[in-house]
C-alpha cells in the first residue's frame, strides 16, 4: 500500500519537472533553467540563460514569461482551432446557400410564367368586359328608341 502511494506521487512530482517548457539560445543550445542568486528584487526567481555564460550569446528569458508564451501560443491553437472550423461551416453554409439561389432562380421563373399568364388573362377579361359593355349600351339604346317610338305613337 504505502509503496503503491510512494509510486504515483513520484510520477506526478515527475511529470511536473517535464512540465516546464525547454527553450533554446541563440547557439541553438539548450538553455539551463536558473535561479536569480543576488540579493535584489529578482532574487529567487527563475530564468533561462545561455549554457556558455559568461560568454553568452545575449539569450535571456524569464520562466513566467515562458509559461505565459505558452499559454498565448495555446490560446492561438484553441482560435485557430475554432477558426479553421468557422471556415468549415462557413463552406457547408456557402453551398446551401448557392442551392437555395437555385431553387429560387426556379422558382422566379415559374412567378415569371404566371404572371405572363396573368396579364393574359386580366387583357381577355378587359376585352370580354368591353364586349359586354357594348352588348348592354346597344340593347339600352334598342329599349330608349323602341319607348320614344311608342311614346310618339
Ligand atoms: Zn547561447
Amino acid at each position: 500500500m504505502a509503496s503503491n502511494s510512494n509510486a504515483s506521487s513520484r510520477s506526478v512530482s515527475r511529470s511536473r519537472t517535464s512540465g516546464t517548457p525547454q527553450m533554446v539560445c541563440y547557439h541553438n543550445e539548450l538553455a539551463p533553467l536558473r535561479v536569480v542568486r543576488h540579493p535584489g528584487p529578482n532574487m529567487g526567481k527563475r530564468f533561462y540563460g545561455c549554457p556558455h555564460w559568461p560568454r553568452t550569446c545575449g539569450f535571456f528569458q524569464w520562466l513566467d514569461e515562458c509559461n505565459d508564451i505558452r499559454d498565448l501560443q495555446y490560446q492561438l491553437l484553441e482560435k485557430e482551432c475554432i477558426i479553421s472550423e468557422l471556415q468549415h461551416e462557413n463552406d457547408i453554409l456557402k453551398v446551401e446557400v448557392g442551392n437555395l439561389k437555385k431553387k429560387l432562380s426556379q422558382k422566379q421563373d415559374v412567378v415569371d410564367e404566371l404572371s405572363i399568364e396573368c396579364t393574359e388573362r386580366s387583357l381577355l377579361m378587359d376585352e370580354m368586359f368591353a364586349k359586354r359593355r357594348i352588348t348592354y349600351v346597344l340593347l339600352f339604346s334598342w329599349v330608349f328608341f323602341a319607348v320614344c317610338f311608342w311614346l310618339k305613337a
